[in-house]
């Protein structure tokens, strides 16, 4: 592949990526308002009679895995979702836990002893939103600041792409090439 070629498939991996994360930064900013009307949440068990749970709530998103505490929640079942009024997600059955960890943002929390197993992941979405939204944000900032610099070398009868004085060539770029968009129309 050409290196040409290498730079454009970077791009739009970048791109890509960026576009995925700008998507999840505002899925997440709705789930943020909408957990504080209602509390949704997908379980499910796997065989060994452990129960999964994801669910936001209060302006939180949680990741949980228990064992299972009741005999019906003992069998393996297909996740399925549900909606309650908003709670504070803070799994009782693990919050007496030995490891009890905050951090900026979120808080680790696990327990394990004879016949209980459980771990919790607790995440604000005031951190999600500001994780997913970083990528976007810089790659808008980078492009804004690139138009600002374009736009002044354009006015200045510069070269758009390096900057080169154009005012004896303005019909090509002596420098890198560049034909401006003027000339060209
Ligand atoms: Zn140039």
């Amino acid at each position: 592949m050409s290196g040409k070629g290498m730079k454009r498939l970077r791009r739009n991996i970048v791109g890509a990526l960026t576009a995925l994360s700008l998507v999840l930064c505002l899925g997440s900013m709705l789930m943020w308002v909408r957990s504080y009307w209602v509390q949704d949440s997908v379980r499910w068990n796997n065989r060994q009679g452990k129960e999964t749970t994801i669910g936001s709530s209060r302006g939180k998103l949680g990741i949980g895995s228990f064992t299972a505490l009741t005999a019906e929640n003992k069998s393996a079942s297909r996740p399925f979702y549900k909606r309650d009024k908003p709670s504070d997600l803070d799994w009782s059955t693990i919050r007496a836990a030995q490891v009890n960890r905050t951090f900026p943002g979120g808080r680790y929390l696990s327990r394990k002893e004879k016949g209980f197993e459980g771990r919790g992941l607790l995440l604000s979405f005031p951190l999600i939103v500001a994780l997913t939204g970083l990528a976007p944000g810089i790659l808008a900032g980078v492009h804004a600041r690139r138009r600002m610099i374009h736009g002044r070398r354009v006015r200045l009868s510069r070269c758009a792409d390096c900057g080169y004085d154009l005012r004896a060539t303005p019909e090509r770029c002596p420098e890198c090439g560049a034909i401006p968009a003027k000339a060209e129309a």
